[in-house]
């Protein structure tokens, strides 16, 4: 059975390796796992070792080879990454942090998490929506101390301009490469660069994460804020390399164990092939949605490197999303929306200052996610385009 997983909060995301070709709904996202990732997690329960240990290792090194750097930190999830991150930074209260509103809630929590001020930025445009310079420069103070750059549905910030940018302010720039795992530019922005393997995300652990710096010392200072701090783990004790531990810093249980190490092992085998397939499902959408319903933007353009996370797309102005959210699912077809503008939320509204992001609310008003995931083929492209196509004219 092929389980609909959509925006992060929906936790089902798991499905076997059945071909979709014969099934009549079709989710937004649906990651590939089967026979191999069952080996392998039974590889680790009959090892015996079950937490952070060989695989853990191995799967940071195999994950270092793919970006193309020396060495990644594997923990928990995205999240508890960019928290790591942060409190290694000493980013902390009266401190101010630039993101974008549009964007996962994990985000701007992980600014809150160590105490500091999250200023939401508007989006570039409707066909960049990524985050604004203009505005970032607007709302820099200074108490601004960093950047948080997220490369929506996969497509990298433009990194020369936001790096000029936080040079002339003295601004660290940190990378939520949540959807852009597999491209080699991510981690090299600024100072580090956190990546999910959430069940929906391009590759999973189910739930995990992993840090890219390229700074050794804070790299290391990273790594120990991972296991509270502590100066060696429980394998290194255990294979005797190092009796007894001192804890040096303040630091966090964000590890990541041996059976999501081991799956992410597998699933780093293919993510490549993967994300060019997804590349090439992306071209089709684009050339069959200019044909069929030219009225509907999408954003980006296909020459833009990418990771090709998402499918978004920006349905005309007068269209109701409703109805076409609900009409193409009476026609077995899953949409979500990437995303809710964040400063609408309740919470946010209550504890930050009021904004106005008229660019993200138009954005956040419009558009849809279409179902991208590499065991998509042309006929299901071609499908849940007339689908849009007729449920935005009617
Ligand atoms: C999924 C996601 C996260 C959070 O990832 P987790 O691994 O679930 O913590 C953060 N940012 C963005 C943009 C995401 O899509």
């Amino acid at each position: 059975m092929l389980a609909a997983a959509s925006a992060p909060e929906v936790e089902d995301s798991v499905a076997s390796s059945t071909s979709i070709t014969d099934i009549s709904f079709i989710p937004v996202a649906d990651p590939v796992l089967g026979h191999e990732e069952k080996t392998a997690l039974c590889e680790v329960i009959d090892s015996g070792w079950i937490t952070m240990g060989e695989r853990v290792q191995r799967f940071e090194e195999d994950l270092a080879r793919i970006h193309d750097v020396e060495e990644t930190v594997a923990v928990s999830s995205c999240t508890a990454g960019l928290h790591l991150i942060l409190h290694a930074l000493g980013i902390g209260p009266g401190d101010e942090v630039l993101v974008p509103s549009l964007t996962f809630v994990a985000t701007i929590n992980c600014i809150l998490y160590v105490g500091a001020a999250p200023v939401l930025v508007d989006i570039d445009t409707i066909d960049n929506p990524l985050m604004s310079l203009d505005d970032a420069a607007r709302k820099c103070t200074e108490k601004t101390k960093a950047i948080i750059l997220v490369h929506y549905a996969g497509y990298l910030a433009d990194r020369s301009a936001w790096q000029k940018f936080a040079d002339q302010r003295g601004l660290l720039i940190i990378e939520d490469a949540a959807h852009a795992t597999g491209l080699k530019d991510v981690g090299t922005y600024g100072v580090a660069a956190a990546l999910s393997f959430y069940g929906n995300k391009n590759m999973t652990t189910a739930e995990g994460g992993a840090v890219i710096v390229s700074d050794q010392n804070l790299r290391e200072k990273i790594r120990k804020m991972r296991g509270h701090g502590l100066t060696s783990g429980t394998f290194q004790r255990h294979s005797g390399s190092s009796p007894g531990y001192d804890m040096t810093m303040l630091g966090f249980n964000y590890r990541m164990d041996e059976l999501r190490a081991a799956i992410g092992i597998v699933q780093l085998r293919h993510l490549e092939a993967w994300n060019h397939k997804r590349r090439h499902l992306t071209q089709l959408y684009r050339s069959l949605l200019e044909e069929h319903a030219p009225e509907v933007v999408v954003p980006f353009t296909a020459g833009d490197v990418s990771s090709y996370h998402i499918m978004p797309v920006v349905i005309p102005d007068g269209a109701d999303r409703s109805h076409v959210i609900k009409s193409m699912r009476d026609a077995g077809i899953q949409t979500t929306i990437h995303y809710p503008p964040a400063h609408l939320f309740s919470f946010y509204r209550e504890h930050l200052p009021s904004k106005q992001l008229p660019r993200t609310e138009e954005y956040g008003r419009r558009e849809l996610t279409l179902p991208l995931f590499p065991r998509l083929d042309a006929v299901h492209i071609e499908r849940i385009t007339h689908a849009l196509a007729k449920s935005i004219r009617c």
